[in-house]
């Protein structure tokens, strides 16, 4: 028996067949959410041992099989006639689902769901026009998503769905700018960041100003929204700040962009002067990132700044007339349970910003934190039920409601992260990436450009994230670029 309850494989490894092989990714997904600490291996990386889980598909039906954990062998089967290629899928999730719930006592508050877009389901359902008992119906039989998350769910979807009613977004495109540097790593990060101490930021903008050169010649002049993020922004010292401002201002329109958004990040990169170049160069939204309100966590993930920066830094931005604040907590931080969850949200409404996003911890994504992990699992990594719904009593007591989510991989808790504001103040940039409803050209290295073609196709293309790589295949980059843009 697992620590948590569950029923342990009696081998080391969870080995799947599926055949045909056609949902093998879905199989693993499945398995690794109900499974996260296990080694999990799918066909043909077997080498002809025994699988633990069994999965055959015919024409007519889907049997899902396990055996060799601590209990009786488990079954499941369900029709799949008639039915086409997604109904199938789900039939196989749903009988996978049962069998990994009857052995590991779990219910999985997301269901069979294990994509990082679990909003597209209720928000495409509410598009073609079902009611909201149907699609609650559909959310809870098809998905087996708990009652908790559907409400959440159904208000999110709600809520993308009324933004972007008024946000004339079919027929434009938003412009990213990725800036990767910040003062120190922080322990938890998956972004392409690099420390600032001995950067070229001269030859870093430079490059960047030849892609972005490049990318307004091949688009209008103004974008829907604007993101310049990282990295930090706002650790480039005051003369690069202004290039940086200024040459997007000289390629795109800023003047009439619907939402322009800067990540000032962390507080000890953000002073006066800064906050007067980035108002005056008519920046509505920026991002202070607390992560925590609690100087022992500050201190332990790599932050070089205290709890009483977050604060001086906020009100310098207010006294600078900043009127849309977003600012970002992780739930999941080493030695971090409810009560510092509690006080890190207490201290926030206080400060009162317009936005809070709330992430859940994505433990193997974050590089450092997963090298340490076994240090920091002493210490507990703690994200469940309990926290997020505290989380969300707080929030909208204050008048925030949420309206966006997503989910990454290896989330602690099997969570999610997601983004709350005040009425009128939603970041349309987060919602259009998620819902993936409009191309987002993007330059800087490790930024992603994402082409959306009018019948919902996608593709993608990422800017290397080593900053020398970068600089080095911009020409390369851009033919790339304009291959993928022009298509
Ligand atoms: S501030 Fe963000 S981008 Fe920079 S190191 Fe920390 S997590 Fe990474």
């Amino acid at each position: 028996m697992g620590s948590n309850g569950t029923l342990t494989p009696m081998s080391d490894k969870i080995n799947i067949r599926i055949s045909p092989k056609d949902f093998e990714y879905d199989a693993y997904t499945l398995v690794k959410a109900f499974y996260p600490e296990s080694e999990i291996e799918t066909n043909d990386d077997l080498y002809g041992n025994e699988p633990l889980i069994n999965i055959v598909l015919s024409d007519a039906k889907v049997e899902v099989s396990a055996s060799g954990f601590e209990s009786e062998p488990r079954e499941e089967n369900g029709s799949t006639e008639g039915l086409d290629r997604p109904e199938v899928k789900n039939v196989l999730k749903q009988c996978l689902y049962r069998v990994l719930s009857s052995l590991t006592g779990l219910i999985l508050p997301w269901g069979t769901l294990t994509g990082i877009r679990p909003i597209r389901i209720p928000f495409g359902l509410m598009e073609e026009g079902f009611s909201r008992p149907d699609i609650e119906e559909r959310l809870r039989n098809t998905y087996y998503i708990s009652d908790k998350k559907i409400g959440l769910a159904m208000e999110v979807a709600g809520s993308e769905s009324e933004l972007l009613s008024g946000a004339d977004y079919e027929d434009g495109y938003s412009l990213y700018v990725g800036i990767p540097y910040c003062p120190s790593i922080c322990l938890y990060c998956t972004f392409p960041s690099n420390t600032a101490d001995r950067a070229d930021f001269d030859g870093y903008l430079s490059g960047l100003e030849r892609e972005m050169k490049f990318l307004a010649g091949m688009y209008s002049k103004t974008p829907s929204t604007i993101y310049i993020g990282g990295g930090t922004p706002t650790v480039l010292p005051i003369q690069y700040l202004e290039r940086l401002l200024s040459m997007i201002e000289s390629n795109f329109d800023t003047a009439d962009v619907r939402e322009y958004t800067l990540e000032a990040g962390r507080p000890d990169t953000i002073d006066r002067e800064k906050l007067r170049i980035i108002k005056r160069h008519g920046i509505g939204r920026i991002s202070i990132n607390p992560q925590s309100m609690n100087q022992k966590t500050l201190d332990l993930i790599g932050r070089q700044h205290t709890v009483d920066d977050i604060a001086l830094a906020y009100d310098l931005a207010r006294e600078e007339g900043f009127v849309n604040i977003n600012m970002d907590t992780i739930i999941g931080l080493p030695g971090e349970g409810i009560d510092e969850v509690r006080h890190t949200m207490d201290e926030l409404i206080r400060l009162d910003p317009e936005s809070i996003t709330v992430h859940s911890l994505a433990v193997k994504r974050a590089a450092r934190l997963n090298l340490f992990k076994e240090q920091y699992r002493e210490m507990g990594i703690v994200n469940n039920e309990e926290i997020m719904d505290m989380v969300y009593e707080k929030l909208e007591s204050t008048g925030m409601k949420p309206y966006y989510l997503y989910r990454q991989k290896n989330m602690a808790g099997n969570m999610e992260n997601v983004g709350y504001s005040k009425p009128g103040y939603e970041g349309l940039y987060n919602v259009l990436i998620m819902e993936e409803k409009q191309t987002i050209i993007s330059c800087g290295a490790g930024s992603s450009t994402k082409r959306v073609w009018g019948d919902g196709r996608i593709e993608r293309m990422i800017n290397p994230k080593d900053v020398k790589t970068y600089l080095e295949g911009i020409e390369d980059i851009k033919k790339k670029k304009k291959k993928l843009l022009e298509a």
